[in-house]
Parts: C-alpha cells; sequence; structure tokens
C-alpha cells in the first residue's frame, strides 16, 4: 500500500510545481510595477574612501502605485492558494477511495467532503486551511514590502531592489511547500482511516517513510512505527487512533491495512 502514498506523493509534487509557477508569475509582476513606477535620478554616492560622487540610479517613485498593486497580487495569490490547494485535497480524497474500491473491494464508498472537512474545519492546531494558506502569503508580502520601502528611503537602485525582491521569494517558498504536503498527506491518511473504518477492517499499521532518515527519531512518526501499543506488533494502531492522522508537519507516513 506504499504504492498509494506514492500516488498521494506525485500529488504533492504537481501541487509544489504549480505554486512555483504561480510565485515566480508574481515576483515577475511586482518587479515590473517597481520597474514602471521608477525614474532617473542623478543621487550622490559616498565612495569607500569617504569621497561622494554623483551617479545616475533608476529609483523607485511612485510608491503609491505600487502598493496598490502589491495589495491586488496579495489577494489572489491568498485566494488562489487556499483554492488550489483545497483542489489538491479533493484529489488526493478522490485517489486514496478509488484506490481503496479497486485494489482491495471496499464496498463503503464514502469519501470526505474536502471543502467542509478540511476547508472550513479547524482539523489540526487552531487554524483553518485558508488561515494557513493565509498567512505563508502574508509572510511572504511582508517581506517584499519591506524590501521596496526601504529601497525608497535609501535611493536604492531599481535592479538591486529587484535582486532583493526574487530572494525574498526564494526564502518563503519553503512555506507554501510545507503547506501542500502537511496538508495532502493529512488528507490522505484521514481519508484511509475513515474508509477503512467504515468497511469494519480493525486494524491498520502506520509506517514511517524515511527509515534512513538522519534525524528519523526526532520524529513523532518514528515513535509512532515503533510504538507496539496493543501487543499486536510495532505500528499497530486502530483506525479510531487519530494521532496515527497527524503526526507533525509535513509527515510523509504511510498506512497499510492488516489483513
Ligand atoms: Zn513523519
Amino acid at each position: 500500500m506504499l504504492e498509494l502514498a506514492e500516488m498521494v506523493d506525485v500529488e504533492v509534487v504537481e501541487a509544489m510545481d504549480n505554486i512555483d509557477e504561480e510565485l515566480s508569475d508574481i515576483q515577475a509582476l511586482i518587479i515590473a510595477s517597481i520597474i514602471d513606477n521608477s525614474k532617473d535620478k542623478e543621487v550622490e554616492v559616498v565612495n569607500a574612501d569617504g569621497t561622494t560622487s554623483k551617479e545616475t540610479r533608476s529609483v523607485l517613485t511612485s510608491k503609491a502605485n505600487v502598493d496598490k498593486e502589491i495589495r491586488k497580487l496579495e489577494k489572489e495569490l491568498s485566494g488562489s492558494f487556499s483554492e488550489s490547494t483545497l483542489n489538491s485535497i479533493k484529489a488526493v480524497l478522490a485517489i486514496t477511495t478509488s484506490y481503496l474500491i479497486s485494489e482491495l473491494n471496499f464496498k463503503n464508498k464514502y469519501k470526505l467532503n474536502a471543502k467542509k472537512f478540511f476547508g472550513d474545519n479547524v482539523v489540526i492546531g487552531d487554524r483553518t486551511l485558508s488561515q494557513r494558506t493565509s498567512i505563508a502569503v502574508s509572510n511572504l508580502f511582508v517581506d517584499v514590502e519591506k524590501i521596496y520601502r526601504k529601497g525608497i528611503i535609501a535611493g536604492q537602485d531599481v535592479g538591486s531592489i529587484a535582486k532583493e525582491i526574487e530572494d525574498a521569494f526564494s526564502k518563503n517558498i519553503y512555506q507554501f511547500n510545507n503547506i501542500i504536503r502537511s496538508e495532502l498527506f493529512m488528507a490522505y491518511r484521514i481519508q484511509f482511516g475513515e474508509s477503512v473504518d467504515k468497511n469494519g477492517i480493525k486494524w491498520i499499521r502506520f509506517h514511517e517513510s524515511f527509515p534512513r532518515h538522519p534525524n528519523r527519531k526526532r520524529h513523532k512518526c518514528y515513535e509512532l512505527a515503533n510504538k507496539n501499543k496493543y501487543g499486536k506488533g510495532k505500528g499497530i494502531y486502530k483506525p479510531t487512533d487519530s494521532i496515527i492522522y497527524f503526526p507533525h508537519p509535513q509527515c510523509t507516513g504511510w498506512l497499510e491495512i492488516l489483513e
């Protein structure tokens, strides 16, 4: 049943590629807006030896226009990231149920409602999916705003502002990837547990995904996969043991039915 988890991972990679592409489009739009709102200006620069000289730089002049454009892009990204993550969750729920129906002949075809269960509901921690996706977007835009505001004050050349914005995107992308991996693997495990329970299966085995990972013993999934809770063997749980569905963020632990 590792192959099901691998199918989920394919969805994860695809969702990460999509957000990567969307983020590079947004990055390009932000940089274009900064360039459009700049003018060549002669500035006095202090040289290394303490002398000053004149230099022509292209500096950002219409901050209001850039602010407006950036607020619009932030709102768009917030909406689209939340929606695309929910669509990927839907795909994962469908992959999981159809695998169980076709490979294991499950009679009960119950599938969770992605929007109700994962979108609007606090499944883990204290936030909904759209709150988590909005926080990632907001963290990125806070960094972007800091960069061009500082650029205006310092009379920085737009070329170097653009470079810093690219760095901010590279630095923040992990937050988007983390959300995708966490949410999609959690959706898979929860649907697996629901289906198993509704089809009368009593025992499932939880496996850690990276048995050769150097820090694995620090992960909750290592503990779960090695614990013999019911004296039936390592990693064996009841479908009602909710701890196995979300051991820790970004967990790619997988589940198996005990024949
Ligand atoms: Zn894990």
